[in-house]
């Protein structure tokens, strides 16, 4: 029988015109296929292959040595497109009390005022370590490769990164940008269409990010990436994807829609088990992960040939470092193939930065100085010359543009420009990065840019 991604695949060698109609049939095939019982199978361990089955007289009498071994079980996705996780993530939100202390605080204080509280408590921290504040160490340091005069200076721009809105299906306990499907705030139509004008401006730009929230649950999403496709073939277009917004009602063309337009996916996977990822991310994340990530194997993605790249975020689960980045990948890849049958491209580790709720949580447990001192004795001055600040330029859902996404979520802009201030991006570059104390975060270990 032909599998559903050879029939894909087929068609994607065809003409433009009928890769839409393979996509859109056959991504529905999938989403539409019911799951099957999971089989366990007992075999026993000496001889392992049917190649090496002794002949009758020469199976051991030893039958005391004669084990079975339990063959692991083949994962099957699980049919779990079109049911939301939303009211699931609202029930946990109810019961968490640390989630309701931030949002608390957050009605108190507003996001200003809080990015002032977390500014403070990562000054105090410091000098607490007798540590200088980030721009005084990179100086101090003076071996700063990608600096000038020991300040990092801003380059030509090449990645655009929008952030399309704060709302999302999920609520993790570390993220940045404090989303949650309370969070409506959204990019509206007139600010991305001011985003594809500077696109359009500026040709140094190779790649657009998009992100959120789950960006996808934006209206105008799709007319963001349809209209960058257009007017920028060869743009390499990233959806920062939470994975389990693909089985989200209303979500059903998305597949497709990303095959469509050669989307790059990046999605959050914190780990291989269920247990850790549900612990981070929300109860049943991690089964809805798997899910999506074999319906993305099964339209082409991270599969040879198709151009369709899939790459996973590795990020820790507490206050420590993340593992070195390549024998991570070895390890996901191994377990994620042999487990699930899964494969993706490459997997990118994060450092959690100390801002938003990773910052709450650190300050909660007490954890932050420990937390600080940590990024500051890791301090790796190869991460400098790669920094997302160096050719980045960042927007929020209104328009405001900054360096990087963690400028954005404690709100230091670019000389408080908006997209309907410049007519393109190649004007930022006389402005100043804003450094300080939680960019000790993007200098640790492998960094987090
Ligand atoms: S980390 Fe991503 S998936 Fe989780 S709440 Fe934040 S935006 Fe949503
Ligand atoms: S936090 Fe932003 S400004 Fe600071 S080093 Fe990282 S990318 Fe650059």
């Amino acid at each position: 029988m032909v599998s559903a991604f050879t029939t894909i695949f087929a068609g994607l060698l065809t003409s433009p015109s009928t890769i839409d109609a393979f996509i859109a049939k056959n991504a529905r095939t999938i989403l539409a296929r019911p799951p099957t019982e999971n089989s366990r199978r007992f075999v026993i361990s000496e001889p392992q292959t049917g190649k090496d089955l002794p002949d009758y007289g020469q199976t051991s009498i030893e039958i005391d040595k004669h084990v079975l071994t339990k063959k692991s079980k083949k994962w099957i996705r699980k049919d779990l497109f079109g049911q939301s996780l939303i009211d699931q993530t609202m029930e946990e939100i109810a019961t968490n009390l640390e989630f309701q202390e931030t949002e608390r605080r957050f009605k108190e204080l507003g996001q200003a005022g809080m990015s002032r509280e977390e500014k403070l408590n990562r000054r105090r921290a410091l000098d607490s370590l007798g540590i200088p504040s980030f721009n005084n160490f990179l100086k101090d340091k003076d071996e700063g490769a990608g600096t000038e005069d020991h300040i990092i200076k801003r380059g030509e721009p090449e990645l655009l990164q929008l952030n399309v809105g704060l709302y999302c299906n999920q609520a993790c306990g570390h993220c940045h940008v404090e989303s949650s499907p309370l969070r409506k705030e959204m990019m509206t139509e007139d600010v991305a269409s001011k985003c594809l004008e500077l696109l359009v401006n500026t040709p140094s730009i190779h790649t657009l990010d998009i992100t959120g929230g789950a960006p996808e649950m934006n209206a105008n999403f799709r007319y963001l990436v349809s209209m960058a496709r257009a007017l920028r073939p060869d743009l390499n277009i990233i959806d920062r994807c939470n994975l389990t917004v693909l089985q989200e009602p209303g979500q059903e063309d998305l597949l497709s829609f990303m095959v469509k337009n050669r989307l790059h996916v990046i999605a959050s996977l914190p780990c291989y088990s269920a247990k850790n990822v549900d612990s981070q991310r929300g109860g049943g994340v991690f089964d809805r992960s798997i899910s999506a990530l074999l319906a993305l194997n099964e339209v082409g993605y991270a599969q040879p040939h198709t151009g369709l790249t899939l790459d996973l975020v590795y990020n820790p689960l507490g206050a420590f470092l993340p593992p070195p980045q390549g024998s991570l990948e070895d390890k996901y890849k191994e377990v994620l193939a042999a487990d699930f049958g899964i494969v993706f491209n490459s997997l990118f580790t994060m450092t959690n930065m100390p801002v938003k709720r990773f910052a709450d949580f650190l300050h909660r447990r007490d954890e932050l100085e420990d937390y600080m001192d940590l990024l500051v004795r890791n301090f790796n001055v190869g991460t400098l010359s790669s920094l997302m600040c160096l050719n980045t330029v960042s927007v929020d859902y209104n328009g405001n543009i900054f360096d990087c996404d963690f400028n954005q979520q404690l709100g230091n802009s670019i000389a408080g420009k908006t997209v309907f201030d410049i007519s393109s991006l190649t004007e930022l570059k006389k402005h100043d990065i804003t450094n300080d104390n939680h960019c000790f975060g993007c200098t640790a270990g492998m960094g987090s840019s």
